[in-house]
């Protein structure tokens, strides 16, 4: 059948938006800073490829704004003008990350360098919004007396909780999510807490933060399998993350993985989280809804009989994913972290290989653990509010300038 043209429609090309480009420029250079430690705009312009003029632009408005801090000019032989080394101002800005899950509330300050500043944590049980709001609203005001920071440099919060977001009858139901959340927005946050929030999935998040602090900085296309109460996955591909159409991109814990399986609590049967994360563990060894279900209890167990039938079950519906998954996205590598004590973790990831054959199976080492530690999650919150190319406080920031 021949699908006939609308008539009027227009063929679209998007062109260089000038704002994007600025921001993107901007990011390169702080970005390009931050790994290299100390450059001058000589060595700014060759790494990035930008030109000297519009390295210097930047640099005068990054320069103006704070965010950068300028050595001792340093004299290059005899010929030209002394070259400037330009270095992170650490206090240029901060960014706070927490991590809400189902048991803990994780909160730290990073940053411009991505140092943390400060950190607390404090127990939860699968609180809702009215319960979780005070104590993230208290956490923020403690962070501030703590650290003793300037504030006024606090690029916002994000904001880490599990996914998926916003999916009747998936976001809020069952034991591997959190109840009350489904109409929880950004934008109600952000007014509620007093300052700009971003809302992110655990697993996108400590794929920036795997990146950022972790094994995977030399990886341009991985998946970060992360084992939490259910599983997500995070999704860095071709040097990004990609985050979906509403940020739900990588919720294969419902993917459909044994036909006629376990049922879950989203409707259908055999789905991945049924089988991979810490609650079929929990399952599996009897402790489920009890106190004993915790990854602290998991990190005093060994792998026990109980133990090996959870793994015995798992492998095959993760060894399914993978294949998935790398068929799908031709990625570097799959890196497995998230909750489960390394132990397990290892345990799961031995009983893997070998992996079936697919597409990656040319080269390198498919399958990886993740390295970033207990705070990778909270790490990835605030990261993508310091790094995000998009954020809009920076913009007030380079305004009103160094206080
Ligand atoms: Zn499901």
């Amino acid at each position: 059948m021949k699908i006939p043209l609308a008539p009027s429609a227009p063929h679209t090309v998007s062109g260089t938006n000038l704002e994007y480009a600025r921001s993107h420029n901007r990011r390169a250079i702080l970005e390009t800073i931050r790994l290299n430690g100390q450059l001058t705009r000589a060595d700014l312009a060759r790494l990035t490829a930008l030109t000297p003029q519009t390295v210097s632009n930047i640099v005068a408005e990054l320069m103006d704004g704070g965010m950068l801090l300028a050595g001792e000019p340093m004299r290059d032989g005899a010929r030209g003008q002394p070259a400037v080394p330009l270095r992170l101002n650490p206090d240029g800005a901060y960014a706070v990350g927490m991590q809400l899950d189902h048991q803990m509330l994780v909160a730290l300050v990073l940053d411009l360098s991505g140092k943390t500043r400060a950190r607390l944590e404090t127990p939860v049980d699968r609180p809702a919004p009215v319960d979780a709001m005070p104590l993230i609203a208290s956490l923020l005001e403690r962070l501030k007396q703590e650290s003793g920071l300037d504030w006024s440099r606090m690029l916002g919060l994000g904001l880490v909780m599990p996914g998926p977001f916003g999916v009747e009858g998936m976001t809020s139901v069952g034991p591997t999510t959190l109840p009350g959340w489904e109409g929880v927005d950004a934008a109600a946050l952000s007014s509620k807490l007093g300052l700009p929030v971003l809302l992110e999935k655990d697993a996108t998040a400590a794929a920036i933060g795997e990146r950022l602090y972790g094994m995977a900085s030399q990886l341009r296309n991985f998946v970060y399998l992360f084992v939490g109460g259910g599983l997500g996955a995070g999704l860095f591909l071709d040097g990004r993350l990609y985050t979906g159409g509403r940020r739900n991109a990588g919720e294969v814990g419902h993917m459909m993985v044994v036909p006629d399986g376990r049922p879950c609590e989203c409707g259908n049967h055999g789905c991945l989280e049924r089988y991979v994360s810490l609650q079929a563990l929990y399952e599996a060894l009897g402790v489920a809804g009890g106190p004993q279900a915790t990854p602290e209890h998991l990190a005093e167990r060994c792998v026990d009989a109980a133990g090996e039938r959870w793994l015995d079950a798992a492998v095959g519906p993760l060894r399914q994913a993978i294949n998935i998954l790398e068929s799908l996205l031709d990625v570097d590598a799959v890196v497995i972290g998230g909750l489960l004590p390394a132990h397990w973790q290892e345990a799961l990831v031995a009983r893997l290989h070998p992996l079936p054959l697919s597409v990656r199976n040319c080269s390198g080492e498919r399958l990886r653990l993740g390295s970033a530690g207990r705070d990778v999650v909270a790490l990835g919150a605030a990261a993508l509010l310091v790094f995000d190319e998009f954020n809009p406080q920076y913009e007030a920031l380079l305004k009103t300038g160094r206080r």
